[in-house]
């Protein structure tokens, strides 16, 4: 999402920085800095034991192990789509897209993408039309519905189906197009972040990073995060270049005409949790002490920070020991040219600079597999559903790695609280033009550690993995997690939750009784 360091003050920090504030707002607090670069270096490497050096050690260049791809479960993906509360112009809830078949190729020289995309939907309700969102950089050649050619039209990004679909029939959308993918503009005012989606560099290469939005400017989607799909995704790249994608890799071939690779992704996935890039990488694994192997894609070439990269596979192991097992059956990281780090499912999307790729951030990203993308928001006025926990887990992994003491990520953010409501709204009645802002992430997590500490770790945890498993890959509303931890814990806990996610005044510590 942000593609430039921030020098804002600590309270500004915005969405695509959602890994980053934590910490930032705390060391500049803390440490008086004044930027993210002064406040990254202050991080350091966590100590590693002896299992997890010995792990990092082996990691050379080696050629990706394939997978055999499967027939995708469609049933798997099926949603309930909503309109967006915050951002309504984007997504269509007639519309429950089920699986995205995408082949795309891409030309750096003219920086053209060529996209055919076939979906698989199901209708929602009765309707005379539909539509999907598609950035209007792009030119719509054919489309046709079930095998016929249908009447379409652009209206702005959207890209209206004129062909009447009934209640709970399943079809099949099938388009092609081509063009050079424009950026969405970013719902927020910051000065260093404006845009979302696909984004080329100036060699050429490509990157993505689209929350609350922005698939859009690749693909036909409907991108709004309460419509899972999975997703079959083949690129086209000019060789020596690499596309990467979510899940397996189950294709890779060079030739002369370049290099293709096919991935797919047999678990459903948000729009926003999917990812591209295309570059020259390297590809290097690990593995977990669970045994799942961890990819790792790094630009061809890159030394400074592997070590860090390849210590995900350990923060996994760690994550496990809080959260319960990684949910999902693969998993990689790929460092672009972005500034920022997004949580994207089962192939995190990194940026390349000290602070993206610092243990901490990493660990946020990681976190994010189980509070985001296991368990996603259904609409944006929940997004902190995400980052509360994330950013409480995070304080929790610097703690544990001697990185930064968990009081005094508390205490940090507690003293900034106030001013962060003032500036944004309370966090589950945000801005609308002010997404990710800092308070999305450290008022839910200062929330969640005053339930820690009046739980205690065993119970908290308990709690915070069982609503993992009762929701195992749903788009979730925050009345559903409050439900959860009532219904858990046996208190009435209405007045603690609406103080702190709605409230415009920092709630006194600890949990009332009821
Ligand atoms: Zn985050």
């Amino acid at each position: 999402m942000t593609r430039r360091r921030s020098s804002a003050p600590a309270a500004a920090v915005p969405a695509g920085l959602r890994t980053r504030l934590g910490v930032l707002a705390a060391l500049v607090l803390l440490a008086g800095c004044s930027s993210e670069q002064e406040a990254a270096g202050e991080l350091e490497r966590p100590a590693a034991t002896a299992t997890e050096a010995a792990r990092d050690a082996v990691a050379p260049t080696s050629p990706p192990p394939l997978t055999e791809p499967v027939e995708q479960d469609l049933d798997l993906a099926l949603s309930t789509p909503v309109e967006d509360s915050v951002y309504p112009d984007v997504g269509d809830p007639r519309v429950d897209a089920l699986h995205y078949d995408l082949d795309l190729t891409w030309d750096p020289s003219d920086e053209e993408l060529r996209g055919e995309a076939v979906i698989d939907f199901r209708a929602t309700r009765r309707a005379p039309r539909f539509q999907l969102d598609l950035g209007r950089g792009l030119t719509v050649g054919e489309v046709s519905l079930d095998g016929e050619p249908v009447v379409f039209a652009r209206r702005g990004k959207d890209l209206v189906v004129k062909a009447p679909i009934v209640a709970d029939q399943r079809y099949q959308l099938s388009l092609d197009y081509v063009g050079t993918p424009v950026p969405a503009p970013a719902p927020t005012t910051r000065g260093d972040f404006s845009t979302t989606g696909f984004t080329i560099t100036d060699a050429g290469e490509v990157w993505t990073m689209q929350e609350p939005y922005g698939a859009y400017t690749w693909y036909p989607v409907n991108d709004q995060p309460s419509d899972k799909a999975l997703y079959d995704v083949t690129v086209h790249a000019p060789a020596p270049w690499t596309g990467i994608s979510n899940g397996h890799l189950t294709e890779l071939t060079t030739d002369e005409e370049g290099t293709t690779t096919s991935w797919q992704l047999t678990e459903p996935a948000s729009s926003y949790l999917i990812t591209l890039a295309i570059g020259d990488y390297a590809h290097s694994s690990t593995a977990t002490a669970a045994g799942m192997r961890v990819d790792y894609w790094t630009p061809r070439g890159m030394a400074q920070h592997l070590d860090q990269v390849q210590g995900a596979a350990a923060s996994v192991d760690w994550i496990e020991s809080k959260l319960g097992p990684y949910p999902f059956d693969s998993l990689g990281l790929v460092v672009t040219d972005s500034m920022s780090a997004m949580e994207t499912q089962t192939m995190v999307t990194l940026g390349n600079n000290d602070y993206v790729l610092s243990p901490a951030v990493i660990a946020h990203e990681l976190v994010h597999q189980w509070y985001g993308d296991q368990v996603s928001p259904s609409d944006w006025r929940d997004v902190w559903l995400n980052e509360g926990m994330t950013m409480l887990m995070q304080w929790i992994y610097q703690d544990e790695h001697e990185l930064q003491p968990l009081r005094v990520s508390i205490d940090s953010a507690r003293a900034a609280d106030q001013g962060l409501r003032d500036q944004y709204g309370p966090p589950g009645d945000y801005d609308p033009r002010q997404f990710g802002g800092s308070n999305i992430y450290t008022t839910p997590g200062l929330m969640w550690n005053e339930l820690r500490v009046e739980l205690g770790d065993d119970e908290f945890y308990r709690i915070a993995r069982s609503w993992l498993v009762e929701n195992d890959g749903a788009s979730v509303t925050r009345e559903q997690i409050f439900d959860h931890w009532e219904k858990e814990t046996g208190r009435e806990l209405s007045g603690f939750f609406d103080a702190w996610i709605t409230g415009r005044a920092t709630p006194k510590p600890g949990v009332p009784k009821a």
